[in-house]
């Protein structure tokens, strides 16, 4: 297997192979990044087809979350992890110890979250064996600790970026009268539908799940559509919230809205899709940065921040969006690219930590 060679190796600071005879546990940690902070992010856990796949998707998602965390201002580096099996079978106490274990053996340079595969039951375990965890955990109004949840600091993050978006692309200040379709309900689709309601947008709405659908037209006067019809409604924001790759080669043929800007992960279902979008005179949002207030929340959660402040630190979305749309306009690029280079002037060291946390 070849590390330095793999497709995804991009400069990583540190790749660390684990493995634990007792429960099993084959997993790899990439650190992408930690030059300005400690490498967060989540833990996945997959039957992968072979160790170089594992090894890919780790080198790529820690990649990804240098590039995040440097956009959303936080003092973070990138990292991610992958524990090499099935999550429906071969879950163990023993397994998580150990990777508990191993992370601690890393003294701080990485912070394990969850991700796909991976639950709060699970980090719980290695939080046993691991000081470098984040937060899984809060106390709700009644002092009862429950779950934590970043997917309303999500939703309000993507409100804010559609904000953003808005007064960039149609010189609008105001969200009154704007025209929204939103593709999935879920734990932040929802939540984004109610925030934009609240600001007296006009929402089109689909889901998989009729009973999101049918509370969205209940509660928030919104109007049902099928799913395969929601990407090509004459409204003003195309918000893509369920699954990745919604714009794609016949999307984008479709695609009425001047604006695309959303929840879900990896949007694009092929990086020339960024440049497609510019050609049609459609604005996108990137999605690793309208998406970053679940890894604000998470941070700030891990410093024991009141929700009203960590809300405020997630003002730094609509912010950093307005400056990436204002560059690409000037240079006639793509979002997406100039996003890219932002990060790297941010985590390469042009702009020093302590401005970056005084920004958000
Ligand atoms: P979720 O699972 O709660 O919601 C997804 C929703 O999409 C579900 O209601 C599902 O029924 C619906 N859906 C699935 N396929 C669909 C289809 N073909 N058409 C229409 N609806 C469909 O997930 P979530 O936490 O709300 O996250 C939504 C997206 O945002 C995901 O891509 C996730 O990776 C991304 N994201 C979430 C967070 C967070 O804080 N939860 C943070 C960053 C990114």
């Amino acid at each position: 297997m070849s590390v330095f060679s793999a497709s995804a190796f991009e400069q990583h600071e540190r790749v660390v192979f684990g493995h634990d005879a007792e429960s099993g546990l084959r997993a790899i940690i990439a650190i992408h990044n930690t030059n300005l902070g400690p490498a967060l992010g989540g833990c996945r856990m997959y039957p992968y087809a072979s160790e170089q796949d594992a090894l890919e998707d780790a080198l790529r998602l820690a990649r990804g979350m240098t590039y995040k965390s440097a956009l959303a201002g936080l003092p973070l580096g990138g990292g991610k992890s992958v524990i090499m099996g099935d999550p429906a079978q071969h879950k163990t106490e023993a397994l998580f110890a150990a990777m508990g274990r191993l992370v601690h053996s890393l003294n701080g340079q990485y912070i394990i979250a969850q991700d796909s595969g991976t639950t709060t039951e699970d980090l719980k375990i290695m939080a046993r064996h691991c000081d470098h965890i984040a937060v899984t955990e809060v106390a709700n109004a009644q002092g009862q600790m429950i779950n934590a949840d970043p997917s309303p600091s999500t939703a309000y993050g993507v409100f804010l970026g559609i904000q953003a978006a808005v007064r960039q692309q149609l010189k609008r200040q105001q969200l009154a009268g704007i025209k929204v379709a939103i593709q999935g309900l879920g734990n932040v689709g929802y939540r984004l539908a109610e925030l934009l309601a609240e600001a007296g947008a006009e929402l089109w709405v689909a889901d998989i799940n009729a009973r999101s659908v049918d509370k969205a037209v209940q509660n928030l006067q919104a109007t049902a559509v099928a799913s395969g019809d929601i990407a090509a409604l004459p409204v003003d924001v195309f918000a893509p919230c369920a699954m990745g790759a919604s714009i794609n080669d016949q999307s984008i043929k479709v695609l009425q809205a001047t604006i695309v800007a959303g929840a879900a992960n990896n949007q694009l279902a092929e990086a020339r899709h960024a440049l497609a979008l510019q050609q049609r005179g459609v604005l996108y949002a990137p999605d690793y940065v309208i998406n970053a207030g679940g890894i604000i929340d998470v941070h700030y959660l891990r410093l024991n921040m009141q929700a009203e402040d960590i809300r405020t630190r997630v003002g730094v979305i609509g912010h950093t969006l307005s400056e990436i749309f204002e560059r690409a306009a000037e240079q006639g690029d793509t979002p997406e690219n100039i996003a890219e280079q932002l990060a790297e002037e941010r985590f390469k060291g042009v702009v020093e930590p302590s401005k970056l946390t005084a920004q958000a």
